[in-house]
């Protein structure tokens, strides 16, 4: 009955960790899955959502089935943080939120909702994305193609808006609101100001993925591409995701929004939604949103959460600068300025897939083989080991 199946491939970031967990090489280090690793190497359960979850826990309260678009004190909580309580898109209640099974899932409704409703437009990615981008959207029966973003170690910003201004009207366009996977490398306020009026103008889609708000340059900062479509005035959809900036991986924190020109467009775009939803999985899980809300609606808590997430970054960031300083170092002549600049987990690193092969078989050093390095992996133990591996290998 099923010997015509074929095998699965596996997904080459998930594939590379499973070997990294089978390697028994001592002071192996892996930087290839998107994961934030505190100092000692391990997954932070931060204290604002332990909290939370102790809350939570302790009501004790019945669980019945969600509404398909999830609970309404997670969907509004959603809102605010990433529009403002006070903006009259929200309260003018032109904004569709939903709750779903991590931003992935949010982007599998999306991308069934625009199949069904847009079953003429291309999405247009940049060109690299996430991998999963295309598998998802393709997925759903959605032809996709891609727009230049990334040349000599930098943004391709004029090759990206020449390729955006000749796409067909109504095409959709995923942007990475900040801190860009695989690249680390981000628009600038004027490149985003510049490219929302070319989207406008051309009556093209924006969808943003807001997959590491907060570890960027702040969890406020990094809404200026969401604040730059929302003040524009045009439609957009936006996956947001709890996963890296709650630490909340498995619990699959995560919604999507789609912005409306009126309410009563809102509220059809929603009720399509819960169809997609519905002949999906149904309705979301209750825990992981339950306590992504308490976060977010205890004023105490999200103090602190936020507090928690300043740290996350500031870390970062500091490995950035210790790496910078050691390959600097030992291969002088060579510019990793890059290191600095980027934001976010990711770094594109510029090493050859070659190169990447060589740091996981003579060092124990993983990378995803495009060069792109997690430096939420790094920590003081390992970030000396892990330059001078990269020295080896680029000299
Ligand atoms: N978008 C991007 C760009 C990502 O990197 C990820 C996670 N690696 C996601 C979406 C999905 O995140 P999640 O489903 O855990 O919310």
């Amino acid at each position: 009955m099923f010997a015509h199946i074929p095998p699965y491939a596996g997904d080459p970031i998930l594939s590379l960790n499973e070997a990294f967990q089978k390697d028994p090489r001592e002071g192996k280090v892996n930087l290839s899955i998107g994961i934030y690793f505190d100092e000692d190497g391990k997954i932070p359960a931060l204290a604002s959502v332990r909290a939370a979850e102790k809350l939570v826990v302790e009501k004790a309260a019945a669980r019945p089935y969600l509404p398909m678009e999830g609970a309404a004190n997670f969907r509004s909580a959603v809102q605010n943080l990433l529009f403002g309580a006070d903006h009259p898109a929200v309260r003018a209640g032109r904004i569709a939120t939903i709750q779903g099974v991590g931003s992935s899932g949010g982007l599998k409704v999306a991308a069934d909702f625009l199949h069904a409703h847009f079953p003429t437009s291309k999405v247009f990615l940049s060109n690299p994305t996430w991998d999963n981008h295309r598998a998802v959207f393709e997925g759903s029966g959605i032809e996709t193609t891609t727009y230049p973003y990334y040349k000599d170690g930098a943004l391709d910003f004029d090759g990206m808006l020449e390729v955006l201004d000749k796409a067909p009207a109504r095409s959709v366009v995923l942007l990475h609101a900040c801190c860009h996977n695989p690249t680390g490398v981000d628009l600038n306020r004027g490149q985003w100001q510049r490219l929302a009026q070319l989207l406008n103008e051309r009556e093209l889609l924006p969808f943003l993925d807001l997959a590491y708000q907060g570890y960027g340059d702040g969890l406020d900062e990094d809404l200026f591409a969401v604040k730059t479509l929302l003040d524009a005035g045009g439609p957009f959809l936006l996956a947001n995701s709890f996963s890296k900036n709650m630490s909340l991986y498995g619990e699959r924190g995560g919604a999507l929004s789609v912005v409306c020109p009126d309410a009563a467009q809102a509220d059809k775009v929603l009720g399509q939604l819960k169809f997609m939803i519905r002949r999906n999985y149904s309705n979301p899980p209750t825990h992981g949103g339950q306590v992504v809300a308490t976060v977010l609606n205890t004023p105490e808590l999200y103090a602190q959460w936020k507090d928690e997430v300043a740290a996350m970054r500031t870390r970062i960031l500091a490995m950035r600068s210790a790496l910078h300083e050691v390959l600097s170092t030992k291969v002088p002549g060579r510019n990793f300025d890059y290191f600095l600049s980027q934001r976010g987990m990711f770094s594109y690193t510029g090493l050859s897939p070659e190169q990447v092969d060589a740091l996981k078989n003579e060092h124990a050093v993983y990378l995803v083989r495009s060069g792109r390095m997690c430096v939420a992996g790094l920590n003081r133990r390992n970030v000396e080991v892990v330059a001078g591996a990269m020295a080896a290998v680029l000299r």
